[in-house]
Parts: structure tokens; sequence; C-alpha cells
């Protein structure tokens, strides 16, 4: 199944018009592409939840530190097409640099508070390329719902509060984290992986699993989190974070807690990883 792509914001918007005029609901997917079963949830979440989907590729160089990624983050557009065309995307949008960076271009959204610390700390201006890019994907697609990764949980809760703030029009929904059989997160960075890092990667979701199971048998926050430190240290890896946070406002918690998000960052090698579990665990994942 193959599925239209376009460059330019003039087309975008000339292929959403006459879904609009029909009254048709629209969601929109952001995406950096290298897309993987976790991305293509998210298009099955948006189909389940209105008529038409737009996917976004971008790799947004923004959103990257100067010594990060960005040249080489994986790219498949030909690949990814052909993924959301199979998952049932209606349109992609897959712009390039100077369409979404003209020259000139000078604007930076910041949103405060959330992104002060975790992911915040050690990438800084990282949430700041990822609201303006996102600012300006929700206004080029006006859509009625958009749908963000559990995984990227701080970047969910960035999303909702900089819709929240500047009333841009549109619901924010989380989908749930997919996961290999070993339990380690898709991403599109895994790539990066040697065999022996791939072998230790799921040590990260072990771990922050038993954080989380600590916590529910009420072991502090921080003596738990300082046990899965240890953990993921001496598996090999080097740990930016391992935190235990209020779900909703990322305020840190101490001692015993009721409802949390466990979350993590580590390196192996010079691959970072990300993970985070809820608290209490949910019983239907
Ligand atoms: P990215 O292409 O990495 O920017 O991710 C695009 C969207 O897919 C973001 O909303 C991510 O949170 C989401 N995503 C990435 N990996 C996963 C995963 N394993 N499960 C669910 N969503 C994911």
């Amino acid at each position: 199944m193959s599925v239209t792509a376009v460059r330019s914001v003039s087309d975008l918007r000339r292929h959403l018009a006459p879904w609009r005029k029909a009254g048709e609901s629209i969601a929109l997917v952001p995406t950096m592409g290298a897309l993987h079963e976790g991305h293509l949830s998210l298009v099955a979440l948006a189909r389940s939840k209105a008529d038409r989907v737009v996917a976004s590729i971008f790799v947004n160089p923004i959103q990257f530190g100067p010594r990060e990624d960005f040249t080489r983050y994986p790219r498949d557009e030909a690949g990814d097409l052909a993924k959301l065309g199979s998952a049932g995307a209606d349109l992609v949008f897959a712009p390039g640099t100077a369409e979404m960076y003209p020259d000139g271009f000078s604007t930076k959204v910041y949103v405060g508070d959330l992104t002060e610390d975790l992911c915040g700390a050690s990438r800084p201006n990282h949430f700041d390329g990822v609201a303006t890019v996102v600012a300006k994907l929700l206004l080029q697609c006006a859509p009625d719902l958009a749908v963000f990764g559990e995984k990227d949980y701080q970047q969910l809760l960035v999303i909702k509060r900089l819709v929240r703030d500047l009333d841009i029009p549109v619901e924010i929904v989380g989908g749930p984290i997919v996961r290999e059989e070993d339990g380690l997160a898709l991403s599109s960075r895994n790539v990066y992986l040697s065999p022996a890092e791939r072998k230790i990667a799921p040590l990260l979701h072990q771990t922050i699993s038993a954080v989380a199971a600590d916590l529910s048998e009420g072991r502090g926050a921080d003596d738990a989190s300082q046990a899965g430190r240890f953990k993921l240290e001496a598996a090999g890896f080097r740990v930016d974070y391992v935190a235990v946070r209020d779900p909703d406002t990322l305020k840190r918690l101490s001692g015993p807690v009721k409802r949390a998000r466990v979350l993590a960052a580590a390196y192996l090698g010079r691959t970072r990883l990300i993970d985070n579990v809820a608290v209490p665990v949910p019983t239907s994942r």
C-alpha cells in the first residue's frame, strides 16, 4: 500500500482542506522516521480515534546537541513510506529542513519547569527544539488530536504543557511503550548497539521494573532509585539518571510513594537509551 508524501506546508494544507470540509477528524503522528513497531502502534492508535491519519517524518536538527547524532541518525524514507502505507496512514508530511526553518528563522518555543532536569539537564536546548518543531507541526496540520509515545515520557508531558499554555486546540494522546520480547523499548537508536551492548540493553527495563516493584512494596524512592543506578553501573551502563517522579508534574518524590513514574537514561558505549515505567505497574500491560 502506498501513501502520498507531501513536502511543503501549502501542499499539506491543500490535502487536509477537503477532509476538514467533509467534517472528518484528523490525527497527527509526528516522527523522525526510521520507523519501527512503536511508531506504527501510534499510527494504529490514531486510526482508532480519528477519520484521517497524517504522519510526519522530519529529523529535527534543532533538537540535537552539537555533539549528538544528528548526521548519523538512521534515515530510510522509502521503507518508512511503505510501513506507513500498510499501517493505514492517509498522508505523510516529510518536509525538508528549508521548509521548516527557512532563512531568517528566529523563533524558539521554550517550555519551562518540566524541561529543567532529567533529559533536559543533560541535553541543553533539546526540549526547546522539540517544543518549537511540535508547535510548528501542530499549527501546520491543525489536527484534532496528536499522538506521542510514552517512551519519551518527559517529552509527552512537555507537549501537553505546551498545548495547554498556548491554548493550541488539539488533544494530546499518549501511546504505551512497545518493547522487544526481552523488554528493550523499541527505538530507532537501537541499531547503534553492538551485539554485546544489545545483550546488556534489556537490563535497563528490568532494572526500572525492579525499582517499580520495590516502590510498590514500600521501599523509599531515593533508596530504590539508588539501587537501580548501582545495578545498571555494575552491568556496564554509564548512568545519566534513575529517577522516581510524580507522573503528572515530574516533581521529585522521596520516601514511600503511591503513584509514580520511574524514569531512566543510561549510555551503552555512545548510545543513550531511555525508558520509563509506571508505579503501580498497570495490570493490563
Ligand atoms: P521519534 O521518531 O523517536 O521522534 O519518535 C516518534 C514518536 O514515537 C514519539 O512520540 C515517541 O515517543 C514514539 N515512540 C518511539 N519509540 C516508541 C516505542 N517503543 N513505543 C511507543 N512509542 C514510541
